[in-house]
């Protein structure tokens, strides 16, 4: 039959249909159910009907599956149903399915579209009507015109024409999150359906849709955690091993990556997005019952993107609930505490690309065993937007999920259809509001000046930016352009007040030399770039109390390099030309045989350290003159190294280099590359991943093992310089990170490569053991390690275990009382530019902060210090004004003695009473070193939300802690984060290079 034959065929059966289904629709509409006449699978139906625990958590539209003469089921595969009892596939099982379909069906394609990290495939499938797939090319093109509507000049007639004939694309993406895992199989089934069902509802939806399929997108932790469900059925009495590593560097957070965009799983699916010019990227996830569509959850809303966005999200959100609720099906709702602020989740990506981003929570057991599962009171409460709540207790069954998973989908397909000429001509609307940003909202660009110090992370920022397919354009001309007149603030009425005014006058216009990088916004992704480089403010008096991820994630702050928001539309005027790639622009210049490089706390420098294993470098220890040019305290002094063969080298890693005449005459020191031993837990790993992604990115090596692995080391100092102790995560306590989980109970829980879990290692690190922590006596080498000279490392949470276990003398955390910053940007500030850890740092240092914890220095052990408020009272209660002293009757006024006063980040110097016969007075030499601080509480918020700063203003955020001949660095900030604070890396990068100099420049108080 050929293809229109068999539309009218269809149409007049699907007529024929209407009159007999119940209708559960409006007239008109197509009933979903299957067609009579197209026989059904039996043996599987029965099968999808017994494993499915209760009626109502099935669908018209999955309560059968349609038979098929050619196209497998995904029994072929599994050996049953999907969704069955006992079975999860591999990534290779699911893609194989895949594949037998597109041999089966012209209504299937199989892309790759890239590998994960440990090399495994990804795939995306296509499904639609053969006519579709046939004429993939021509409909790319209309929908390559509609995504940048600059190709038709904006012309919205050309658009409708567009609108009225292309086919939408519908992505799909499936288990991300590696312990939710239902999706695979349920998108198996899924494809099945949209191929083979010849229901005029699924017909409908594969004749004017195509659905884009990614079965498994974190491809390394599916196969991980199957090895672990394999386990559990061959051990079904004892307790399994937790999944530690997902993929191979993070875990939960690979749903945080839609900024930076670090991991390959990130950049595949965008790229693969993009390449489609698809409408929606719709994410699937497990964890709420039984399904809570988040499309629409709560605010605050991302202010970035479109409100037409916003509305897409109500009417998919609303209608697909209701068409889920129609079915029957209870615990379907998509209000909830979801708020769609941060842009870096996965489906995020779509909001950012003038798509929709949606995203499913359903029900899942964490593995394909069928379990009673009891409900907490507000998981089942009934609520506004939970009108028909989940049931408080029920049995559930991973066909339970599938049912869920595909009933939504399919509904959503079928509506997405309906309504596809309205989202058609919104994805242009939205695109082309886009390009129209510098003459509607604002602003017209952002300007990256060529001349920033810091170049090579000027290069990693307009990396991800590239990543983000946002075109950037260079400046061929230097240029002026008007900045936004500031709104003078009400100056006291004080003659200081105006002359500060008269003496500092804002600055009006500003100049960018030749070179200087513009991200143009009339482009079709400017709404990306605007979002990832502007400022956030987070009220804290927004409704939303519990902010669902980082509150701020303002790139030039975050990287920092110089950004400039500009207003003035002059500068989309001026001349520049769109660059495809960033090109290198270091080099060193001139002969010589000593080279100074200036110091800017780029992480590039530390891997120039790396790389030159022969060449001697030093560290100015002060800032200096030479050939007319000021380097500033830090600068590398590279000798023993020919300049062609440095030229290279700093070619590559666009830094700068430039030939001494002589060597100037400062003090320096020697620079090493530290040999690096790097800690783990058993407990978490996914703060950590992101630290073990900075170094491999930096191709800094470095010895990874838990902290099981220190005890059976002989002599830790001996193999390494610096021990690096990241963050865990989940605040993890001191006794947990010594004693781990208990083990006189229960049984070992194994994380070792064995024929049942060949993939559970990849390539990270194995136990036969995950319960057993540091023990005492991996903490006694810890402590060792130190005393004999070590440089111990730490942030957040590892920082609280040092100072916990008494090896940070003088150092004391407290954990936050009201204070919330929640992943904000503060404002820091150094406080020892002597000391190598502020190498190339200003004064002033923006960093990431979740809620601290909190340092106190002392130079009395025990002492704690925390100030809430103002300290002292100020003058008892006696004679004369509140500034006179105080007398006492029939004596002459006393002499009051001085008392050392101290900043909240200083080391107070011990009172004469205190030192009195008292061994808990640290010696000068001991105490702690403050390197960085947080600001004053008005200086704290840079982005973001940051309520009761008060709590943590002031006080120390980087602590260099002298313990026995060797150090411990204390960071109250966490410095190495998602790949978005390359700012601070520098901190922890210069520890390492100055491990054996970390006391230049120290002061050491008199007593
Ligand atoms: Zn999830």
């Amino acid at each position: 039959m050929g293809h229109r034959m068999w539309v009218k065929f269809v149409l007049v059966l699907s007529l024929l249909l209407c009159c007999k289904s119940s209708l559960l629709f409006a007239d008109g509409e197509t009933q979903p159910g299957r067609d009579p006449k197209q026989p059904v699978d039996e043996a599987y139906t029965a099968k999808l009907r017994k494993y499915t625990t209760e009626p109502s958590f099935s669908s018209p539209l999955v309560d059968y599956l349609p038979a098929s003469k050619n196209v497998p089921t995904p029994e072929v595969v599994l050996g049953d149903v999907a969704g069955a009892p006992g079975i999860l596939p591999y990534a290779e099982d699911v893609y194989k399915y895949m594949r037998l379909l597109e041999k089966a069906t012209p209504r299937v394609k199989v892309y790759a579209i890239g590998t994960t990290e440990e090399g495994r495939e990804m795939i995306a499938v296509a499904v639609s009507s053969e006519i579709n797939l046939k004429n993939l090319e021509q409909n790319h093109e209309r929908l390559a015109k509609l995504a940048d509507p600059r190709t038709i000049h904006l012309d919205d007639a050309e658009a409708d024409k567009l609108v009225a004939q292309a086919v939408p694309v519908y992505y799909i993406t499936g288990t991300i999150h590696s312990p939710e895992t239902g999706a695979p199989t349920a998108l198996m089934e899924l494809a099945y359906r949209l191929a083979v069902d010849e229901s005029p509802y699924i017909r409908e939806i594969r004749d004017g849709v195509i659905t884009l399929i990614t079965p498994v997108v974190e491809v390394d932790g599916r196969d991980r955690m199957v090895d672990i469900y394999k386990w559990h059925l061959a051990h079904p009495q004892e307790f399994y091993p937790p999944l530690i590593y997902w993929g191979k560097y993070v875990a939960h957070d690979n749903n945080r990556d839609a900024m930076a965009m670090k991991l390959k799983l990130t950049q595949n699916v965008l790229n693969t997005y993009l390449a489609w010019d698809a409408q929606v990227l719709h994410d699937l996830h497990e964890s709420v019952p039984y399904l809570y569509d988040n499309t629409v959850g709560d605010g605050p809303y991302n202010a970035w993107v479109d409100p037409i966005l916003v509305d897409e999200w109500q009417m998919l959100g609303s209608r697909n609930v209701a068409d889920l609720t129609k079915f029957g099906m209870p615990g379907v709702f998509t209000h909830g505490n979801f708020d769609t602020w941060s842009p870096g989740y996965l489906m995020f990506l779509a909001a950012m690309h003038n798509g929709v981003s949606r995203l499913y929570e359903t029900f899942g057991n964490g593995g394909a065993d069928t379990r009673e599962r009891t409900l907490e009171p507000e998981e089942y409460a009934r609520t506004w937007y939970k009108p028909n709540p989940p049931l408080p207790k029920t049995l559930w069954s991973q066909r339970n999920n599938n049912n869920y998973e595909e009933s939504g989908l399919l509904a959503s397909l079928h509506y997405f259809n309906e309504n596809k000429r309205l989202l058609l001509k919104n994805f242009y609307l939205k695109s082309k509001r886009s390009i129209q940003k510098p003459s509607e909202e604002g602003p017209a660009a952002y300007v990256l000046p060529a001349d920033d110090p810091r170049a090579s992370v000027q290069a990693d920022l307009l990396q991800v930016l590239l990543k983000q397919h946002v075109e950037i354009s260079r400046a061929a001309t230097a240029f002026e352009v008007n900045l936004p007149p500031k709104k003078e603030k009400k100056k006291p009425n004080s003659a200081e007040g105006e002359e500060k005014a008269k003496t500092a006058p804002t600055p009006t216009t500003r100049k960018f030399p030749e070179g200087s990088y513009v991200i143009r916004m009339d482009q079709p992704y400017s709404r990306v770039a605007d979002a990832l480089l502007d400022y956030q403010y987070w009220s804290p008096k927004d409704p939303q109390t519990t902010p669902y991820d980082d509150t701020a994630w303002t790139f030039g702050e975050m990287f920092g390099v110089q950004v400039t928001r500009v207003v003035d539309p002059k500068v989309l005027s001026v001349p520049m030309e769109r660059i495809a790639e960033l090109k290198p622009a270091g080099g060193a210049a001139g002969e010589g045989t000593i080279f100074a490089i200036e110091n800017h706390a780029e992480p590039a420098i530390a891997t120039l350290r790396y790389r030159l294993k022969d060449a001697n470098i030093d560290a100015a220890e002060e800032s200096f003159d030479a050939g007319g040019h000021k380097y500033p305290r830090g600068t590398f002094l590279v000798k023993g190294i020919a300049s062609a063969d440095l030229d290279a080298v700093m070619k590559s890693l666009n830094l700068h280099a430039t030939a001494l005449t002589a060597a100037p005459g400062v003090k320096t020191h020697p620079v090493r590359a530290a040999r690096i031993g790097y800690l783990h837990t058993w407990i978490s790993t996914q703060d950590e991943g992101w630290w073990r992604l900075a170094l491999d990115e930096l191709q800094i090596p470095y010895d990874y093992m838990s902290t099981q692995a220190i005890a059976a080391i002989p002599d830790l100092k001996a193999q390494y310089d610096v021990i690096l102790f990241p963050p865990i995560g989940w605040n993890s306590s001191p006794t947990s990170i010594i004693e781990g989980l208990p083990t006189t109970w229960g049984n070992a829980l194994p994380w070792l490569n064995t024929p049942q879990t060949p993939n559970l290692v990849g390539k990270n690190d194995a136990t036969p053991d995950m319960r057993p922590g540091m023990g005492w006596d991996g903490l006694a080498k810890l402590r060792e390690f130190v005393r004999k000279g070590g440089v111990l490392l730490t942030a957040t949470d590892t920082s609280q275990f040092a100072a916990g276990i008494g090896m940070a003398n003088g150092v004391s955390t407290t954990p936050a009382d009201k204070m919330k910053i929640v992943g904000a940007i503060v404002g820091t500030r150094m406080v020892d530019s002597a000391s190598p850890i502020a190498y190339g740092y200003d004064e002033k240092v923006s960093a990431y902060c979740d809620n601290g914890p909190i340092f106190s220095v002392n130079s009395v052990l025990g002492g704690r210090r925390r100030r809430l408020g103002p300290e002292g009272g100020g003058r008892p209660t006696g004679r004369g004004t509140k500034d006179d002293p105080d007398f006492v009757v029939g004596r002459a006024p006393d002499q009051i003695p001085d008392q050392p006063e101290h900043e909240v980040w200083e080391v107070p110097v011990p009172t004469d009473e205190q030192r009195h016969n008292n061994p808990r007075v640290i010696p000068p030499s001991d105490r702690p070193r403050v390197i960085l601080r947080y600001a004053d509480e008005k200086e704290l918020l840079i982005s973001g939300l940051v309520d009761g700063g008060k709590e943590i203003a002031q006080h120390p955020a980087v602590v260099d802690v002298p313990s026995g001949q060797g150090h411990v660095v204390l960071f109250s900030i966490n410095p190495i984060y998602r790949g978005e604070t390359e700012n601070t890396y520098g901190l922890v990068l210069n520890t390492l290079l100055n491990f054996d100099s970390l006391n230049t420049g120290r002061k050491d108080a008199e007593k």
